[in-house]
């Protein structure tokens, strides 16, 4: 499909978005207006079970509260400007956001489950010198109707690919564009929601939160919203992961590991899963491949592998097959519970890493990206 050109921003009204409300918002919003907290969880099932926008198809609501909740709300969901689908069944879609940008969601089907990854962030501050989302700079966090919306309409449009009333989305990973541990109160709301009964009803265990490893939120979340935790290692001494990941220097690995045995201290099955993207010559060599295997012997983790996937102007290059296969088997041979990732829908630029979106940048570092490109061009 092609891609449409982002319509000039209109200025939305200040109603409140009722999409984005967990149930302790919808039930304060209706104590506020004088209701009894059950409306709260009908309002809840229509819109996120039933995927009910319009107050007046809430036909167990009395005429006067839907009359009162079309004057003063709203249910809106983010628009989508562009559905591409991969020859191995990946789907992305670009959704415009106020603001004048465009975050990515992707679909990736497997035979047991179906899992979307969600963005939290239009762009990201972090940097990681391989990630195209950080090339893009960044605009703003995305509010909680932005990020629960994601899931809203993947499970609606979904629906109507499948044509099944089975659950699609079984599985949602906070893997998108940006970091979600620095939009923590938004996406906390929204992953209780997606956890709600009333709501998409998805377990702790198939919601996994990735951070770059924001050490003090990951503290909070435990005590927020205990999901599954991925942390995106990428290296395994400080030296180098400052270069990859550059939060390293505020949160080195060792506070890291620390925050990673407190998050599963009192669970004895729970592990951390550590990402660790395969840049060839950068991260691979035997000597990284021991010392991971070392630092895994301080965490209950287990480690995912990912081949790296490229992008217009980045210079790093994937690791080879023969390169991936030595590092997983020395991990292996030292105890560590180790996977290769699958690379999924790199033909629509929607494998890890790949999601740019459309992001009107605040910070000056997407020029700086393409005016290196250029130099190098010269
Ligand atoms: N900011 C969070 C969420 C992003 S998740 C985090 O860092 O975890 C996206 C995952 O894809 C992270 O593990 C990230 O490090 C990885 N990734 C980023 N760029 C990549 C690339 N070009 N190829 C493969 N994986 C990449």
């Amino acid at each position: 499909m092609t891609k449409l050109s982002i319509p000039v921003e209109i200025n939305v009204e200040a109603k409140p978005n009722l999409l984005g409300f967990d149930r302790e918002a919808m039930e304060s919003y209706f104590a506020s207006i004088g209701e009894k907290s059950f409306r709260a969880s009908q309002v809840m099932k229509w819109i996120h079970q039933q995927g009910v926008c319009d107050f007046a198809e809430m036909t167990n609501l009395s005429k006067s509260l839907r009359a009162n909740l079309a004057a003063n709300c709203l249910v809106e969901v983010p628009e989508i400007i562009e559905d591409r689908l991969s020859n191995d069944g990946t789907r992305k879609w670009l959704l415009r956001v106020p603001g004048k940008s465009a975050i990515e969601m992707v679909f990736i089907p497997e035979e047991s489950r179906g899992t979307l990854c969600v963005s939290s962030q239009v762009g990201c501050t972090l940097d990681c010198s391989f990630c195209a989302t950080g090339k893009q700079g960044y605009n703003r966090d995305l509010t909680t109707a932005e990020i629960i919306g994601q899931v809203w309409l993947a499970k609606t449009l979904l629906a109507e690919q499948y044509q099944t009333e089975q659950r699609i989305v079984s599985n949602v990973v906070m893997m998108g564009m940006g970091e979600p541990l620095m939009n923590f109160d938004n996406v906390v709301s929204a992953m209780r929601i997606m956890q709600d009964d009333f709501c998409f009803g998805l377990s702790r265990r198939r919601i996994t939160l990735s951070t770059a490893g924001v050490v003090p939120k990951i503290d909070m979340l435990k005590k927020a919203c205990a999901v599954s935790l991925a942390v995106s290692l990428h290296a395994p001494n400080d030296e180098l992961r400052n270069v990859l990941v550059p939060l390293n220097r505020k949160y080195p690995i060792s506070e890291l590991m620390a925050a990673c045995n407190r998050y599963v201290a009192d669970s004895q099955r729970a592990r951390i899963t550590f990402e660790y993207v395969m840049l060839q010559g950068v991260n691979d060599e035997l000597e990284h491949a021991h010392q991971l295997a070392a630092l895994m012997q301080t965490v209950p983790g287990k480690v995912n592998l990912i081949p790296f996937n490229s992008f217009e102007g980045i210079e790093y290059q994937r690791s080879s097959n023969s390169r991936i296969n030595r590092f997983r088997d020395i991990l292996h041979d030292n105890g560590v519970i180790v996977t290769v990732r699958r690379t999924r829908g790199d033909d629509i630029e929607a494998a890890c890493g790949q999601l740019a979106g459309d992001v009107m940048d605040r910070t000056r570092r997407a020029e700086k990206f393409r005016q290196k490109q250029a130099e190098k061009i010269q």
